[in-house]
């Protein structure tokens, strides 16, 4: 019976025992910010995660101390990570697993370059003008953007790799406002003897909508039975009605008529090294005398003069750029690049390719010699190959030769009428040689005029048809 009792009691305590290690078995309690977490934490990986705090009792004991993590955040990579917390005590061993997920869940920026709405004859033919993707968390996810034309609309989607999508659209307004270009086979300025057929080269047009051009209008006037500088315009239309021209320049000459008449008796006024500040002056008296002149430009004076001296109906011609003897004459590439230069400022002011020239000092200068031996041979043949006219002169008035070395103003201007009095003929053309950058030229100008209208000269400009005059070439 005893013995019986006392196995009833042990076992009761050990019952007891028991219960109380059940009832007692601690748990892991995880904090934020006081609020209990048993799921899982989600955060965006633009916000720091702080880890829960964690807390463990027994018997009201704190045991918290012996709980250990396993697992470690990295809160600015996307991703989920686990964290273990263990804790071993006595005969308890528990664990406690949550799940940190970091997110993206930020759309990504797109961005148009160009006008929105584009403007197109379709929008299958749009030129696209540009786009850029940004994500906060990617960075530059611009070569992931997938393009989408439907309709009248282009659509740009992007994905992030969060799979965070954004769309957005550009309208396209359907029409075609640029003209068509035209451009010439063959030379712009075409030389035609007189009684030859002309021969048109042709042309080849593009345009941004229509694959072929078929409105195409050439208005060609030319006659070939009579010397003269005649235009071909050469006009396209496109579908959408814009239109392009262009023009080639014909002249047709008499090699016979050019060589002995044309020219005798006349005066043809050059002025060469300008502009200056003492063009206007120049223009002014040519406008009240109704005179046309020849203007020898270089890389001088405002480009205003040089327009000046074109809408007033002179000819503008080209001189060099530098008028540098040591570089132009240095070689025929210098020579030529020099040459373009003063030819792209002229081509810019007057919106037309001069094509008469001066060579400084003349084609029989032989301070070229100096610089490059038999360079004016060279040259003289070379500018007549590639459509350029160039003209000496019969006369100076020696403005910037023996009169500029005169002590005086009035001795200067007395010299140049001199030199310009005794120097013309009827029996001949006068290609008179000045130079608009010297003042007493220009003071002088009106009385040179007025001395050679009282004796019956008449002025001309130099034209593509003037008979070309030339001296003889000594280098
Ligand atoms: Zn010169």
């Amino acid at each position: 019976m005893k013995k019986s009792i006392v196995l009833l009691v042990l076992f009761l305590i050990f019952v007891l025992i028991f219960g109380l290690i059940l009832i007692n078995k601690p748990s892991i309690k995880l904090t934020i910010d006081n609020k209990e977490i048993n799921d899982d934490i989600t955060i965006s990986y633009d916000e720091s995660f702080v880890y829960p705090e964690v807390s463990s009792k027994i018997f009201n004991k704190d045991i918290s101390k012996k709980i250990k993590l396993d697992g470690k955040v990295d809160d600015k990579k996307v991703g989920t990570y686990k964290l273990t917390y263990k804790l071993k005590y006595l005969i308890y061993n528990i664990k406690k697993t949550i799940n940190v997920n970091i997110v993206d869940l930020k759309k990504p920026e797109i961005t148009l370059v160009g006008s929105n709405p584009g403007n197109s004859c379709s929008v299958q033919t749009y030129v696209e003008e540009g786009y850029t993707a940004i994500d906060e968390y990617d960075g530059d996810i611009t070569d992931k953007v997938t393009i989408r034309k439907e309709n009248d609309t282009i659509y740009y989607e992007v994905l992030d790799s969060s799979n965070n999508k954004n769309t957005i659209e550009r309208k396209i307004n359907i029409s075609d406002t640029e003209s068509p270009n035209i451009v010439l086979k063959g030379n712009q300025i075409v030389y035609l003897k007189i009684n030859d057929e002309y021969k048109e080269e042709g042309y080849t047009i593009t345009d941004n909508c229509d694959s072929e051009i078929t409105d195409i209008q050439i208005d060609n006037k030319i006659d070939n039975t009579k010397v003269g500088s005649y235009e071909i315009n050469y006009i396209v239309k496109d579908s959408s009605g814009n239109e392009k021209s262009i023009k080639r320049f014909v002249y047709v000459y008499d090699p016979e008529v050019t060589k002995n008449i044309e020219g005798v008796g006349t005066i043809y006024l050059t002025f060469d090294d300008g502009p200056s500040t003492y063009t206007s002056k120049i223009l002014d008296i040519l406008k009240q005398y109704n005179i046309k002149a020849t203007f020898f430009v270089t890389k001088n004076g405002k480009d205003e003069l040089i327009k000046r001296e074109y809408d007033e109906g002179h000819t503008v011609a080209l001189h060099t750029y530098t008028h540098d003897y040591k570089k132009v004459y240095s070689s025929v590439e210098n020579y030529f690049k020099d040459l373009d230069l003063v030819s792209s400022r002229v081509s810019k002011i007057i919106n037309e390719k001069a094509m008469i020239i001066r060579f400084p000092g003349g084609s029989s200068n032989t301070v070229s010699k100096n610089y490059s031996k038999g360079i004016m041979t060279t040259l003289t043949q070379e500018v007549t190959n590639r459509g350029y006219h160039y003209f000496d002169w019969t006369c100076s008035v020696e403005d910037a030769g023996s009169c500029a070395k005169k002590k005086n103003d009035n001795e200067k201007e007395g010299c140049i009428y001199n030199y310009f009095t005794k120097c013309l003929s009827k029996n001949k053309m006068n290609v008179v040689l000045m130079h608009d950058i010297k003042y007493y030229t220009a003071n002088k100008l009106e009385d040179m005029i007025k001395y050679a209208i009282e004796q019956g000269y008449t002025f001309e400009k130099i034209t593509m048809l003037t008979p070309s005059y030339h001296h003889k070439v000594n280098n």
